[in-house]
């Protein structure tokens, strides 16, 4: 399986190849050449394997460089109660993502039961593992630099710390994440794990990481990497809960079933298209937005306008805060028959701050056609979500499942078998549930007094140059 740019002027890699990079050369995502495709036969034998199995199953269908037995032996260690063991009552973390039946075709699936309470956890952790083992077969080491407001940062700390050949740099906004979000990151005391909280916003911290990316000397000396969201391996990691998800609520492979996505840097969402594409008989693939509404701006009318930021609100679903989507690309690529040469057209207007319109070419008429229909939250139906959940069925939910809840009810059609993506724990989000309804969320017992540990950090200017002589010190 080899890998090719949406861009179309990189030469096309193994999985291997990519898996410690980010953008392609010539600016592009990557994707494998095709979709790998599961016939209804394969479909069968799928049905009621182990979280691990069929981890394996998929992803041994996109990863052809990493021997069978080693692949199987990352994926056991990843996929195991132990590492997501934070379900609720009732739920069996030997599933690793549950469902839970509200009622009848209406479903949650749990994907936030890792160590730090979301759904990034499902891939971070593989990329964790994978990382590991690449690096130690080619005798190299890797330093990670991030900037984090929350989820992303505390993910990738829980998935690299201890791990050989790699540290973590991880820069954060001093003074304004929540409570619960410091502590869980500060509190690790894993020497290979360095959390600098900078005096400033999260924009301060990101203007930090792209002014030492773009010092190629400096990114190659100290071997500088990332693991952001346009990572493929992440990807491919959340496209295996989609499989379990459906197996979950089917008896047979005739029945459909309709996803609905908290969306905002487009992954997600995007491990569901190529979940469709492989053959699993998904009907809606529906993307739910915040007041950042960029994504459901484009399906309701086929024009991609990002925004800037002083057009991207701080909400109380913050981990879909975004201003533009960016594994958008790849559903695109796709949506415009994999025409490179358009890809480069559409984005050299993106990449100018410009939007683009894809009812030119008549492009938009087959959104349809891949299943995807959207639809935008806001604050007030968050809370009206969180209460009704919490009052018809007993369950507590956080603010960005319940923006899938919301969009994913809006846009269900009689009959219709609607799960919705848990993204996050409500633990992680105590002042919106305090707010919605009138007490904290309970927490799982392995974090109570989190807050309480000591702590280690470093607190340093937003100067890019004091970041690049802390990160040389120590590498
Ligand atoms: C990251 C995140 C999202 C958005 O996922 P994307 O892959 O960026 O679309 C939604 N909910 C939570 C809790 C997250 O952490």
């Amino acid at each position: 399986m080899k890998y090719i740019s949406t861009r179309g002027n990189s030469p096309a890699q193994s999985f291997s190849q990519i898996l410690l990079g980010g953008l392609a050369p010539d600016g592009g995502l990557y994707l494998p050449e095709s979709y790998p495709h599961f016939s209804d036969a394969d479909l069968t034998a799928m049905r009621g394997m182990s979280y691990a199995d069929l981890a394996f199953t998929i992803l041994s269908r996109f990863i052809d460089d990493i021997p069978a037995t080693d692949l199987r032996t990352i994926v056991d260690k990843t996929y195991r109660p132990e590492v997501y063991c934070h379900v609720r009552a009732g739920q069996n973390a030997a599933d690793i993502t549950p469902t839970l039946t509200l009622e009848p075709h209406l479903s949650l699936l749990s994907l936030s039961n890792g160590p730090t309470l979301a759904f990034k956890d499902m891939a971070m952790q593989l990329l964790g593992n994978l990382f590991e083992y690449v690096l130690d077969k080619v005798g190299q080491e890797i330093n990670i630099l991030g900037a984090t407001s929350g989820d992303t940062g505390s993910a990738a700390e829980y998935a690299m710390r201890g791990k050989k050949g790699i540290k973590v740099f991880m820069l954060s906004p001093h003074q304004k994440m929540s409570r619960f979000q410091t502590a869980q990151m500060f509190s690790l005391q894993d020497p290979n794990i360095f959390n600098i909280a900078v005096k400033g916003v999260f924009d301060d911290a990101q203007d930090i990481v792209k002014a030492v990316s773009n010092d190629h000397a400096f990114k190659a000396k100290h071997k500088i990497g990332a693991v952001n969201s346009i990572n493929w391996a992440r990807v491919a990691a959340q496209i295996v809960y989609y499989f379990k998800g459906y197996f979950a609520v089917t008896q047979s492979n005739s029945e459909k079933v309709s996803f609905s996505v908290p969306s905002g840097n487009f992954g997600n969402i995007c491990a569901g298209h190529i979940a469709r594409m492989m053959g699993l008989p998904i009907d809606k693939l529906i993307v739910a937005t915040n007041e950042n509404d960029v994504l459901d701006e484009f399906f309701r009318t086929g024009v991609y306008r990002p925004r800037d930021s002083a057009h991207t609100y701080h909400t109380s679903s913050p981990s879909m805060d975004i201003s533009k989507a960016s594994n958008f690309e790849r559903f695109v690529f796709d949506l415009v028959g994999r025409d490179s040469a358009k890809m480069r057209e559409l984005w050299s207007e993106v990449d100018q701050g410009g939007a683009f319109d894809l009812n030119e070419g008549g492009y938009f008429a087959k959104v349809g056609d891949y299943g995807f229909v959207s639809g935008a939250s806001n604050h007030e139906m968050r809370m009206k979500m969180i209460r009704w959940v919490h009052d018809e069925y007993g369950v507590t939910i956080d603010t960005h499942t319940a923006d899938g809840l919301k969009v994913g009810l809006e846009c269900r059609e009689r009959g219709d078998n609607l799960v919705v993506l848990e993204t996050a724990l409500p633990a992680k989000f105590e002042d919106a549930i305090q707010e919605a309804l009138g007490h904290t969320p309970e927490r799982p017992a392995d974090l109570v007094g989190l807050e309480d540990l000591p702590q280690r950090f470093e607190v340093m200017a937003a100067d890019a140059n004091a970041i690049k002589s802390f990160i040389a010190e120590r590498t």
